[in-house]
């Protein structure tokens, strides 16, 4: 087994025998606006894993014509009848995602979007957390994080810093020749940036290489950002992707109960 799904499913079993002693079943509300098919089968990813560790999720379809005053109003009668609230992404364009993200309840924004959160948002807790668990020594390490999203590259670099990392975010107007020269000093590389076969990892000498890209080649395979490399650089499909799942299960688990 990759050591990414051997940590998850370890995770996600101690999540069920910690929610199994509790009274109460977290709740989790999960809000999707319209009918993306990317964001149905996310959604219906996210309620599979809720209901292997013992968290009710409840989701609400809300049409796609509906105006921002409208989902906000909606977040704002509901959301606390729940512990948890997530409102997948992406939106339709006509809606302010900025505004959403602030009516969602600190408390509750277990994706960690809210700028008062108390939640990490749950890629860049994933990969910290999953790093921790391989003993990694971030103390003065050289990180280089590729891609700046508020979602992804911003939060990732965040935790590293406080992980007394050296951090380098690299982003569509870094040259190409200086990005190559902070990957080859790095000690750690992030890799954000949704392009597939963007960054060739065959020469990296085993540095360790987090692929978080979701790209779909020419015959509609999944694949992540890297080629080339070896153990060091992490799968596409079977990496990332579980531990942002499972960090997600984390924060609800922490709304509901606290830490
Ligand atoms: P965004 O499109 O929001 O951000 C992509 C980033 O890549 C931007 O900061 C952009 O720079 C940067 N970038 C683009 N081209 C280059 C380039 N040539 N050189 C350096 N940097 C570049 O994507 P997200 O951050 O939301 O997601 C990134 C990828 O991760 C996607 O494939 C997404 O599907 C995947 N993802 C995977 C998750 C998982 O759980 N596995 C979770 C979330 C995302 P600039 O800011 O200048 O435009």
């Amino acid at each position: 087994m990759n050591k990414m799904k051997e940590y998850a499913a370890m995770r996600k079993v101690e999540l069920k025998e910690r929610i199994a002693q509790e009274c109460f079943p977290p709740l989790l509300l999960i809000i999707r606006v319209g009918d993306n098919p990317a964001s149905a089968r996310y959604v219906r990813n996210k309620i599979k894993d809720c209901e292997e560790v013992g968290i009710f999720a409840f989701e609400v379809q809300l049409t796609d014509g509906i105006s921002t005053a409208g989902l906000v109003k909606y977040i704002q009668e509901n959301q606390f009848n729940y512990d948890g609230i997530i409102v997948q992404q992406p939106l339709p364009k006509h809606i302010d995602q900025e505004l959403v993200n602030r009516v969602i309840d600190p408390k509750r924004d277990v994706d960690g979007f809210h700028p008062m959160s108390r939640f990490k948002p749950a890629t860049a807790k994933g990969i910290i957390d999953y790093l921790e668990w391989r003993d990694f020594d971030f103390e003065g390490m050289n990180a280089v994080v590729i891609g700046r999203s508020d979602i992804v590259g911003k939060p990732v670099a965040k935790l590293l810093l406080e992980k007394d990392c050296n951090v380098t975010i690299c982003h569509s107007k870094t040259p190409h020749k200086n990005l190559m020269n902070y990957v080859y000093d790095a000690d750690l590389i992030i890799c954000a940036v949704g392009k597939e076969k963007f960054l060739n990892c065959t020469f990296l000498n085993n540095t360790p290489v987090i692929d978080v890209g979701i790209n779909f080649d020419e015959n509609g395979k999944l694949c992540g950002d890297c080629i080339g490399g070896g153990a060091n650089v992490s799968p596409v499909p079977g990496g990332v992707g579980l531990l942002t799942r499972v960090a997600l299960l984390e924060n609800v688990m922490e709304a509901a109960y606290g830490s």
